[in-house]
């Protein structure tokens, strides 16, 4: 039986209802509302970093030393382990996935737990060899109060990557969920607050902080008491913030939106480029900042592939995120599946030919969810907005290209660069366009696989820093320089 969360935010660590206007959230699939959440104020969002500062300063927190802190990460890892199921469910009833990917991302959550417990466990400062008559270190001390802001498309997931490192840096936490989907982080609050408690740990290391971007996100960015902010969203609100940041010349790191090539060369494994192609846009049901949705294939094969790519999406069977043999779940909510078809009205409109797909299913079964069938497009050259502009749904549009040069300046010709897949036999073709690509992650006959000690970032409009890795922790730390003479 799935429990939803009380209608409460951590504010400086203590839960409440929020006093700013109540919001219903929503379960794409059946259109019914699941709880209302209260926002918080910006006065909340005050008294929330007022508290965090505090709590970044306490005694036991500040002097913890850094393998000790991995306790708590590990404490974490174990706790959304125990919850794992109850935390599925909640992020398919939130967000609509299926419940195999809500409980890949719950599983990858403790898993970014987990590893980063081990990075802090066993991360080192250097000290750098005399130039003269005295030595050298340099030392990585907290920021004090980091922001995390997040969409909604993976929120367990984004989360503990924003999350774990952040207290591993040893720093306190305001985290942001997005409007539509903030119950699996209000859970996840609940998770990391236990164990805050279990280890005698300030409660104010994290607060939960659920609202409007323009109100709550943006009281965060401001505050004078945030000393850096972590957000993964779309590339406007992004540069929204960065205007910000720069008042108060604060680091930033920004995860933002893509509009990512697939490339399919003549010689490709045609069965495994299919497989990688109608899994990197139409998994997630195409809302993956990562999504390959600008396919480019070789134009001796693009009339089969494309052909073959048809069939099987028309194939997909789509239903609610709880039915095992789900393939497409329905849109994050009712008004993002009608901006997916607003682009899809429009990629006609520029001339498009809708080669599948293009509506919402027909049928009872679909009438009260936020469904959109997988779409493809093709006909429109790579100038045009539909090839331009992020949808962030199932759609995908699918461009013919002559050679490799061609392919590299088709490609390379977009505002963004987050990431890019490449299908071919051939390692030297693929090495050579994948250092020409401007994305900050190629894939080579695979697509959309993460490892959690790669580091992960954009390029271009795409964004600015880089997630993951060992380097995350120090991406929430501030570096200091000592010498001593002799
Ligand atoms: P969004 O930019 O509308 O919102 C993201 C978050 O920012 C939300 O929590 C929102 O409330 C908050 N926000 C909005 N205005 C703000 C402001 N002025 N100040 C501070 N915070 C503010 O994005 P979305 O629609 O929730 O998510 C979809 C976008 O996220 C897509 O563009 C997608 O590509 C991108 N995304 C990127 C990555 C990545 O790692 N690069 C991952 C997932 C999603």
């Amino acid at each position: 039986m799935l429990r939803i969360p009380a209608d409460e935010a951590r504010i400086g660590g203590r839960w409440r209802r929020g006093a700013g206007a109540p919001a219903p959230t929503v379960d794409p699939a059946t259109g019914r509302v699941l709880t209302t959440v209260h926002a918080v104020t910006a006065e909340e969002v005050a008294e929330a970093a007022d508290a965090a500062a505090r709590a970044a300063a306490d005694p036991r927190w500040r002097e913890l030393p850094p393998h000790r802190r991995a306790e708590l990460l590990h404490r974490v890892a174990r706790l959304i382990d125990e919850a794992a199921d109850e935390l599925a469910a909640l992020q398919t009833a939130d967000t609509g996935k299926t419940l195999a990917e809500t409980r890949a991302l719950v599983a990858s959550a403790a898993g970014t737990f987990r590893y980063t417990a081990a990075a802090v466990e066993t991360a080192e400062e250097s000290i750098t060899p005399a130039r003269g008559d005295y030595v050298t270190m340099s030392a990585y001390e907290p920021i004090g109060v980091v922001g995390a802001i997040n969409p909604w498309n993976s929120p367990v997931a984004s989360d503990a990557q924003k999350l774990a490192p952040a207290l591993a840096g040893g720093n306190a936490v305001l985290l942001k969920p997005a409007e539509w989907t903030p119950l699996v982080s209000l859970a996840l609050g609940r998770l990391i607050g236990r164990a805050l408690d279990e280890l005698g740990l300030p409660a104010a290391l994290l607060s939960v902080l659920p609202g409007r971007g323009s109100v709550v996100g943006d009281a965060i960015v401001r505050d004078p008491r945030v000393g850096k902010v972590t957000f993964t969203g779309g590339t406007a609100t992004g540069r929204t913030i960065a205007h910000a940041a720069a008042e108060k010349l604060m680091p930033l790191s920004l995860e933002l939106g893509g509009k990512s090539p697939t490339v399919v060369l003549a010689d490709a494994d045609v069965e495994q480029a299919l497989a990688g192609v109608m899994f990197g846009v139409f998994s997630s049901s195409g809302q993956s900042c990562v999504a390959g949705s600008r396919l480019f294939v070789a134009r001796e094969l693009y009339a089969e592939f494309v052909g073959e790519l048809v069939e099987r999406a028309r194939a997909l069977r789509v239903g609610p995120g709880t039915a095992p043999d789900t393939q497409v779940a329905p849109l994050v909510h009712h008004d993002h599946r009608d901006a997916v078809a607003a682009r899809v009205d429009l990629a006609r409109e520029e001339g498009g030919r809708v080669l599948c797909g293009g509506a919402a299913p027909d049928g009872a079964a679909y009438r009260d969810g936020a469904y959109y069938l997988p779409t493809v497009v093709e006909g429109l050259p790579n100038s045009s907005r539909t090839c331009q502009e992020e949808i962030f749904g199932p759609v995908l549009v699918a461009l013919p290209f002559d050679d490799e040069e061609d392919l590299v300046a088709q490609a390379n010709d977009s505002v963004y660069g987050l990431a890019c897949g490449i299908w071919t036999r051939d390692h030297r073709a693929a090495w050579r366009i994948a250092r020409r690509i401007e994305a900050g992650t190629v894939w080579i006959n695979t697509y959309k696989q993460f490892s959690i000690s790669t580091p992960f970032g954009g390029m271009k409009d795409s964004g600015l820093g880089r997630e993951k890795g060992r380097d995350g922790i120090r991406a929430h730390q501030r570096q200091k320089s000592l010498y001593w003479g002799t």
